[in-house]
């Protein structure tokens, strides 16, 4: 999908394994910025490649002019195309430092953060080239700069990054959509971040990897719902721990998704591990006020 003459976002459906052979389906997007050369802002999950080469080709460009793979984080549906991505391409990876031990060693991810089918959505580990913080800037040539911001809560090294001087801005999974299911490992730095990426001034469009591109005054109204969300999973959290102290998580989760309207099959490591973000801090009323 064309965004702007210089920005592309090419959905990739995938199938994230929930256990007894169930599966969910879901999608990300990766996104092309053709400046002088091509970023490629995310791999998408396992043997992508062809479908980013196949959508680079229609647009009368080749993706061998894939010069730098800039990876928003190490989850698999971000990182899983990397490897092939660089082989072919020889392009250079960048990503945060803190997310890079789960994208040089996927083995390690799968400990820490256990998806049951990571090892069919990842094609293997990749080593990281260029280390990104905080304030960073890339230049992409033909006049575009990508800033980086780091936004950390989805994981500890997630990065957001705005296209200068477009006012796009690439927000990976860090602004959750209202209803959608928990996936963050810290929920006050996810508030935190949300909160940083509010401050940006002059955005005009937000490419999400969960949504479509949202245009105008959508861009700062998902960063409030998403706060809003971040205060509704507490409130649940909070109403349902005090209705029965002594469940195991896996209950306790488990009625949280109930009272989200979200499946069961949602009960997975990713998102109790999000609800036990919540429990962390849950002698907390009120998240989005003052500490
Ligand atoms: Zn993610």
């Amino acid at each position: 999908m064309e965004v702007t003459k210089q920005v592309y976002a090419v959905k990739i459906p995938f199938k994230l394994a929930v256990g007894s052979g169930k599966t969910l389906d879901r999608f990300v997007y990766a996104y092309l910025i053709y400046g002088r050369k091509i970023c490629l802002v995310d791999s998408g999950v396992s043997s992508s490649y062809r479908v980013l080469s196949d959508y680079v080709k229609q647009t009368g460009r080749d993706a061998r002019d894939i010069n730098r793979l800039v990876l928003t984080h190490a989850h698999p549906d971000h990182m899983g195309g990397a490897r092939t991505v660089q082989k072919e391409t020889g392009c250079q990876i960048a990503a945060h430092s803190m997310d890079k031990p789960w994208i040089e060693d996927v083995d390690l991810q799968y400990r820490e953060r256990p998806i049951l089918n990571l090892y069919s959505l990842v094609e293997g580990s990749v080593k990281v080239d260029q280390i990104l913080k905080d304030g960073d800037k890339l230049e992409l040539g033909e006049g575009l700069t990508l800033r980086i911001i780091h936004t950390p809560g989805h994981s500890k090294g997630s990065i957001s990054l705005v296209l200068e001087p477009t006012g796009l801005l690439f927000s990976a999974d860090a602004i959750p959509m209202r209803g959608a299911v928990p996936i963050y490992d810290d929920v006050l730095s996810s508030i935190d971040s949300i909160r940083k990426l509010m401050q940006v001034k002059g955005l005009t469009t937000l490419l999400a990897s969960w949504d479509e591109p949202r245009h105008g005054e959508q861009v700062y109204s998902l960063m409030e719902q998403g706060l809003l969300h971040f205060q509704q999973v507490h409130d649940l959290v909070r109403r349902i721990r005090a209705g029965s102290p002594d469940a195991d998580l896996t209950a306790f989760a488990s009625q949280v998704l109930h009272a989200m309207n979200l499946p069961q099959t949602a009960l997975i490591p990713i998102v109790i591990r999000s609800l036990e973000a919540h429990l962390r801090v849950a002698d907390r009323e009120d998240l989005l006020g003052e500490a």
